[in-house]
């Protein structure tokens, strides 16, 4: 630590830090320090590094020794730049205390401003400035933030609701207009705001017990001692929960000289996006205020001006925009937009001030968007050619893809709905859901498996859990850059911000609209598209299918060195997948088909089978058995023509079978030939105290050959007769629960024997198949080398890996699991993300061992991690050649999968064993490492625009934008 950097300065046209330093300096800082370097305008001022703030953790909240003289330095700097000094009586500097982490986190830690105002320093202000309204209202919001921030959350004071000191100053500011009878902040005059300051010093001195602090230094210190101790303030935390940010990261602090949006009516504050960060349309976008400072917009204390045409809804086409108000400024702000997308090569969220007439930019940083957006500007920069197809590639989350496949409001439902108000559509799709008035309700009733949405007169960032938990979010306040509008694009959440003709009551969870009251628990529908709230459930449908999308997956797809399948055990899961891009069956589960509706003679000739008590009788009960086997099998491998079908062998444990209704085991043992008692007798026999390690799998086929012997015929028929009608099919049996190559070595003779057998039935030499296994054991794993000598192929059943490996009962994990995620026990949950640590090591080990016997072994994955995107990423890092997962996550692992190989390009493996399916050899070896220009990537690009061509083909034909209507679970229960 003492060696190390602890503060870095920038202004006056050049910096310490840079644009990468954000781990050090927080995105803010390092942001900050960027644009002075660029010689952009900012005012002056220098960060104190994360280091500090881990430091001041891990020493029972204190500083290193160097940091007071390190400051002390930096300011006189900045007072040089500024000319001007801190806590100098006759031309004093005030500054502002703002936190930023890596990773933005909107409005979850504090920022104070106008630091060093005090009795000594106003008179001097008010005499340079000759704007006595100025500095009083500068200095209430001083005492606003700064004893809410430093005195009352940084000191650990948690106060009654509605009794927080900030409230209560809100509370008499908000008196004083009323009394004086003034419309606004902005209308209250100079006496009148020093009357003001007068009294919030006498409750802050009532309520916290402690005087407003007088001294410039003393305000400066608490300042940055309350950012730091802002990173583990609720919200905080809760945020960093949600968004997955490590607690050890940190907050950087920036301490830099004010500027003043505040003094008139040529100064303003605003905040914008260098595009529109909901539809991802190529216009400068954003809101501002005249004569305001700070949080001022963001809050949705007024609504905010348009910055331009371009900018105007229904809530504030009246209101001038900066572009016709101040079109000096507003050119050179949108010159600054265009530099700084030139610079960034991505859209920037930005903050900026006027004072006087003179523009001042004070944040920037990649503006969070919708995944519609995201899609629509990384294909708009790959045509400005401003990004690489690689870059646009990187640029969509693939959790966004999901929120690209969102239902939207039915638009023939919409047409003759009871529409109750419009507001600005914040986030996109649509929902529905019953309404709840508080953060607290939302989280509760959707514990309660209730959908909710919640409405609220405007959200600040401790509602985050309940706009988490809702399916929408609904304020009557706020612009499209509130907190609400923010984080709720920042998830995909549908989301519809200031309609104003809402009247929102908490306390007595109703809501008025013209001359109508709703009550909690009543159903209302958002379009968060266009902003339209409607009274009643409406009609969803899915999102109508985006050429531009198509495209974009047909570049990712150019990339990917992994091939992506689907786990699907009917026709139609498999033609729907096969839209979804899927390129192959990963695992078809036979058993499903004694499931759901008509399934009945199926399931009753299965039961038949389970029941038999002889060998001849359960011989009988297959053949009748059969034809539905073979027809189902065949179904499937008729739409998967061309692509290769993993057809796993009968896995549950048979007792899961044996009918429980009365009705049922009557018609079963007339069937029979039986008494009920004795088949009361055979399933009690069956019956098995922990069947999910007992009697199942290939134990079945060990214990019951003729079984397998059905299957094994089934499969080769179905296969054997498509080929005859001119069909492609390749089908990969696949035997499951296996611990021991003996197991698959007994299987196989009786698969051998059966293919010859249905050979010389049709006549022909060869049924092109492959004999698998799926490894699930650990001791599979650790034996790979062995089981490779029979297997052909490996595919990780990793739902059932992961719960040996643990010893997690997988259907009990709910108990426990939760616990040790919030304890940090484990990162997170194993059976949705893949535990590389551990049942990594038992993928990694199987993959080599098998290799070493079988270099061209096919090793792929269909557990349910097949589909999340961090698994994939491994399942490439350790050499897979396909990956399966769910129908509705298949254009996820595709997108995963080509970000993975972007970021590890590996020698592509994909299509070696994949008969039939050309070789499509992607040799992406792209050094996608960020941050590099894409000069460097010449030769890469060249590659990937032929095969993204040759691609674009089968891409078109695939349509991949469709979105299931009913998700199935995917998740088989074992
Ligand atoms: P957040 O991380 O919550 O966005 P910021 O540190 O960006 O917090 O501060 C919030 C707002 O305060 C900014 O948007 C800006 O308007 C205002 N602000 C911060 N620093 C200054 C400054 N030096 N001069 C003028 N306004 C400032
Ligand atoms: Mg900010
Ligand atoms: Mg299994």
């Amino acid at each position: 630590m003492a060696k190390n950097k602890l503060v870095y300065s920038f202004g006056g046209g050049s910096a310490e830090g840079r644009a990468e330093m954000k781990n050090l300096l927080g995105g803010k800082g390092a942001n900050l320090a960027e644009m002075a370097s660029l010689g952009i305008p900012v005012p002056a001022g220098f960060t104190i590094t994360t280091e500090v703030c881990t430091y001041y953790y891990q020493n029972g909240r204190s500083y290193p020794d160097a940091l007071v003289g390190d400051v002390a330095r930096a300011l006189a700097r900045v007072e040089k730049i500024m000319g001007a000094r801190f806590g100098d009586a006759e031309d004093p500097l005030l500054l502002s205390v703002r936190s930023g982490a890596r990773r933005s986190m909107p409005g979850m830690m504090e920022t104070v401003l106008n630091v060093g105002l005090c009795s000594k320093t106003i008179p001097g202000l008010i005499a340079k400035t000759g704007n006595p309204r100025f500095v009083y209202d500068a200095y209430r919001r001083l005492i606003m933030m700064y004893s809410d921030v430093v005195m009352e959350k940084a000191a650990g004071i948690e106060p009654a609701e509605g009794k927080g000191v900030r409230q209560q100053l809100d509370r008499m500011l908000g008196e004083m207009k009323r009394t004086k009878g003034r419309a606004t902040d902005a209308d209250l005059t100079a006496d009148e705001l020093r009357e003001l300051v007068g009294r919030f010093k006498a409750r802050v001195m009532e309520v916290l017990g402690k005087p407003f602090p007088d001294d410039p230094t003393e305000q400066l210190w608490g300042g940055i001692g309350a950012v730091f101790a802002s990173w583990n303030g609720k919200r905080a935390i809760s945020y960093r929960r949600i968004e997955g940010i490590p607690d050890e990261w940190g907050t950087a602090v920036t301490v830099q000289s004010m500027v003043f949006g505040n003094m008139g009516d040529t100064s303003a504050t605003g905040v914008a996006f260098t595009r529109n960060p909901a539809t991802g349309e190529n216009r400068f976008y954003g809101e501002w205020l005249v004569n305001a400072q700070g949080e001022d917009v963001v809050a949705g204390i007024r609504t905010p001006n348009p910055l331009n045409e371009d900018t105007k809804n229904q809530q504030n086409r009246h209101l001038p925009s900066l572009e016709t108000a101040m079109p000096g400024v507003y050119r050179q702000l949108d010159k600054i937009r265009r530099s700084l997308e030139k610079h960034y090569r991505d859209m920037q969220d930005i903050e900026f001030t006027i004072q006087e007439g003179r523009l001042w930019m004070l944040q920037c940083r990649v503006g969070k968007r919708t995944g519609t957006a995201a899609l629509n500007m990384a294909m708009d920069m790959v045509a400005e050619r401003l990004i690489t197809r690689e870059d646009a590639v990187m640029r969509l989350a693939p959790a966004q893809l999901d929120e690209l496949l969102h239902p939207v409001v039915d638009p023939a439902a919409e047409k003759g709905a009871d529409l109750i108000a419009t507001g600005l559509p914040a986030g996109p799709g649509g929902a529905w859901g019953q309404i709840v008035f508080t953060a607290a309700d939302a989280v509760a009733w959707t514990r309660e498996g209730k959908t909710v949405i919640l409405v609220r007169e405007e959200t600040n960032p401790e509602d985050v859990e309940g706009m988490r938990a809702s399916v929408g979010i609904l304020t009557a306040r706020g612009g499209m850059t509130s907190h609400a509008a923010l984080v709720a694009r920042g998830w995909g959440k549908c989301c519809i911000v200031g309609a104003g003709s809402l009247e929102v009551n908490v306390h007595g969870k109703t809501l008025s609209v013209g001359g109508r009251v709703l009550k909690e628990g009543d159903i209302l529908t958002l379009n968060g598209t266009r902003g339209n709230v409607y009274a009643g459930k409406l009609a969803m449908m899915d999102a109508t299918e985006n050429p531009r999308f198509v495209k974009f997956m047909a570049i990712a797809d150019g990339i990917r060195a992994m091939k992506v399948r689907t786990n699907a055990d009917t026709p139609e899961d498999a033609a729907r997948a096969r839209e979804f891009g899927a390129e192959g069956i990963g695992l078809f589960r036979t058993e499903h088909m004694f499931y759901g509706k008509g399934s009945e003679q199926a399931l009753f000739l299965l039961r038949k089978m389970i029941v038999s008590s002889s060998e001849a009788e359960r011989r009988a009960a297959l053949a009748e058995l059969y034809p539905y086997v073979k027809k189902d099998i065949k179904a499937t491998f008729e739409v998967m023509d061309g692509l290769p079908v993993t057809v796993r062998l009968l896995d549950p444990p048979l007792h899961e079978f044996v009918p429980t209704r009365e009705d049922e085991r009557e018609r079963l043992a007339s069937a029979l030939g039986i008494s009920p008692t004795q088949l009361a007798r055979r399933a009690e026999d069956l019956h098995e105290s922990n069947p999910m390690m007992g009697h199942r799998g290939v134990r079945l086929g060990v214990t019951f050959p003729e079984i397998s012997e059905m299957q094994f015929r089934a499969i080769f028929e179905a296969a054997v007769e498509l080929i005859r009608d001119g069909k492609k099919v390749f089908p990969e049996i696949m035997v499951p629960v296996v611990g021991l190559v003996a197991e698959l070595d007994d299987q196989k003779a009786i698969a051998k024997r059966v293919h010859d057998e249905v050979c010389a039935k049709y006549g022909v030499k060869r049924i092109e198949h492959m004999y698998g296994t799926m490894i699930e054991i650990p001791r599979a794993a650790l034996t790979a080398d062995k089981i490779a000598s029979t297997a052909e192929f490996f595919s990780f059943g990793t739902n059932d890996l992961t719960q040996m490996t643990f010893g997690f009962s997988r259907d009990d994990i709910g108990g426990f699991v939760p616990a040790y995620v919030d304890k940090k026990l484990l990162p997170a949950d194993p059976f949705q993300i893949l535990d590389r640590e551990g049942v990594g090591q038992l993928v990694e080990v199987a993959i080599q061992r098998g290799r070493a016997t079988r270099p061209k072994l096919k090793v792929g994955i269909c557990g349910e991690h097949g589909g999340e995107p961090s698994s994939v990423e491994f399942c490439h890092l350790v050499g897979m050649d396909y990956v399966s997962c769910s129908p509705f996550r298949v254009p996820i692992a595709r997108l995963a999968a080509a970000q993975a190989q972007l970021t590890h390009p590996r020698e592509a493996k994909a299509g070696s064993g994949v008969r039939g399916q050309g070789s499509a050899k992607a040799k992406a070896k792209t050094k996608a490492k960020q941050g590099t220009g894409h000069r460097a990537r010449g030769t890469g690009k060249a590659k990937a625009k032929a095969r993204a061509k040759s691609k674009a083909k089968t891409g078109a034909k695939s349509k991949t934008t469709k979105k299931p209507t009913a998700r199935g679970k995917g998740g088989r229960k074992r």
